[in-house]
């Protein structure tokens, strides 16, 4: 995708008139996409309580970005419903960060008024970048790109926050960390979010609820009530695995 794609994807997202919602939650009643002969979404349904943090779990190539990007307004459905927060962010698996522009402005971009750069700082200080506002993106990590990119989702307040795999490009140990730093942030930010991976540990270690996509549907839901030391390493935490696996038709029979 060139820039000039990108920019324009990032301001339709501000643009784009899917019917807003008073509270932070989402809905998805019999959502229908197609592209061409092939039905990607097939009446799919799905809600996301306010605050919840639903991870989609799901193959690749099944329709995960597909649906993030209605729920975006990057794109529209061919049949259904969808009721969004009027406040949504997206975040993706790479940065998206403008190379020619400081952190800062990266933060920024597309914030108005005033304290547009104080509140850039204080983002960049909840994903622990305080005193990297100067830097150019090419400086950074892979890790601390992907932080940038959440400051960016999180400065505006939003009331849903999308990520598209936004993990999967980084290495073990900072995903890991990132994934501290989710929990973290649902704490200081109360918004609703959906996260699309197709990596079960990650489902288990963030999600509050996790759905599995299949054939153009939500199947199974698993709600996770597990304690953070449980979501680590508990019986619980396995049996949830082999269900996911399962459900994902990559159960071991044994
Ligand atoms: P996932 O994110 O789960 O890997 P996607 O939602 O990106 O899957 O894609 C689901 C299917 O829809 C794929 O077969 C993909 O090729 C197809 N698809 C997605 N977007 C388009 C498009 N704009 N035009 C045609 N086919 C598309
Ligand atoms: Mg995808």
């Amino acid at each position: 995708m060139t820039t000039d794609e990108r920019l324009r994807e990032e301001q339709t997202i501000k643009a784009a008139a899917t019917n807003p919602r008073q509270q932070t939650g989402v809905l998805v009643e019999r959502v229908v996409r197609t592209f061409g002969e092939r039905t990607v979404l097939d009446h799919l349904d799905l809600v996301i309580d306010d605050e919840e943090l639903v991870v989609l779990l799901g193959p690749s190539g099944c329709g995960k970005s597909t649906l993030l990007r209605l729920l975006a307004g990057l794109d529209r459905p061919d049949g259904g419903r969808i009721e969004v927060p009027a406040k949504r962010a997206i975040v993706f698996q790479g940065d998206r960060l403008l190379p020619w522009q400081r952190v800062l402005r990266n933060v920024t971009l597309g914030l108005h008024g005033p304290d547009a750069d104080q509140k850039a700082r204080k983002a960049l200080a909840d994903v622990h970048l305080a005193g990297r506002e100067r830097a150019w993106p090419k400086q950074l990590s892979g890790g601390e790109a992907q932080r940038v990119a959440l400051a960016r989702a999180l400065v505006a307040e939003p009331e849903l926050i999308l990520l598209d795999e936004p993990f999967a490009a980084l290495d073990a140990i900072t995903r890991v960390r990132m994934h501290d730093l989710v929990r973290e942030l649902r704490r200081t930010h109360h918004a609703s979010m959906l996260l699309v991976t197709h990596d079960v540990d990650e489902a288990i270690a963030l999600a509050d609820r996790v759905v599995v996509m299949s054939n153009g549907r939500i199947g199974n839901a698993h709600p996770v009530q597990l304690s953070a030391a449980d979501r680590a390493a508990s019986v619980a935490r396995e049996e949830l695995r082999m269900a996911l696996l399962a459900d994902l038709g990559l159960a071991n029979p044994h």
